[in-house]
């Protein structure tokens, strides 16, 4: 059985991100690739659910999941501790499912050293002005916090660099295109091809 790519998916808020992996997930089969949902410190937000967005524990549980070593990776994020499951994730890798990782760039640096065969994908806004744009929301919000939000994002920006693949999210059906045809090539690399098709490999090879 040839095991699953893992994919770390980051981008500043604002960027589009979750609607790009919610739009991949619609068109591929669920057999073939999963979004992990992580564990949260953070307070459920109004329209999210437990098992759906996050599994919502206290910093004492999670606490004791650092412990346990029960996490591939964790970090703290804007005041709250989030983390990656490390058995759900190894279990359906192993099963040949593509498993995709929505983190920051705190979590990334953490995964591409214990699993080097994994895959970084960054995704931009296309400037500024549509970033402030997006980050201002339904307009409900001050000019103080839109700025804190603004300097957060930037500095997950400022990690682009780190990453495998840059997507920039200006027309948002190109940037769902790129994001399947980095898949797709993924699944095309040889050692890839090699042992899903051993097979016909060594039959076109025989006398
Ligand atoms: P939010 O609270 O808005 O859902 O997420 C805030 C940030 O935390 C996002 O950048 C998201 O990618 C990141 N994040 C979500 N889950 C994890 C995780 O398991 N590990 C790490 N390192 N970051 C995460």
């Amino acid at each position: 059985m040839v095991k699953g790519t893992l994919y770390i998916i980051s981008a500043p808020s604002g960027a589009g991100k979750s609607s790009l992996i919610q739009a991949l997930l619609k068109t591929q089969p669920t057999y073939d690739m999963q979004v992990s949902i992580s564990h949260t410190t953070r307070e459920k937000r109004p329209g999210e659910a437990e098992g759906e967005h996050y599994y919502y524990v206290s910093v004492d549980e999670f606490q004791r999941l650092i412990a346990e070593d029960a996490f591939l990776e964790y970090a703290e994020v804007f005041g709250n501790y989030y983390g990656t499951s490390r058995p759900k994730i190894e279990r359906v890798l192993s099963q040949g499912i593509d498993v995709f990782l929505d983190i920051d760039w705190q979590g990334a640096r953490q995964i591409r050293e214990k699993m080097p065969h994994s895959r970084s994908i960054f995704i931009l806004p296309p400037s500024k002005d549509e970033l402030v744009r997006r980050l201002q929301g339904r307009g409900q919000d001050s000019d103080e916090i839109i700025a804190k939000r603004m300097d957060k994002a930037v500095q997950e920006i400022s990690h682009y660099d780190e990453y495998d693949y840059l997507i920039i999210n200006d027309d948002f059906d190109l940037a769902l295109h790129d994001l399947k045809a980095i898949i797709r090539t993924e699944r095309l690399r040889l050692d890839r091809q090699k042992m899903r098709n051993e097979a016909l490999i060594s039959k076109l090879l025989a006398d």
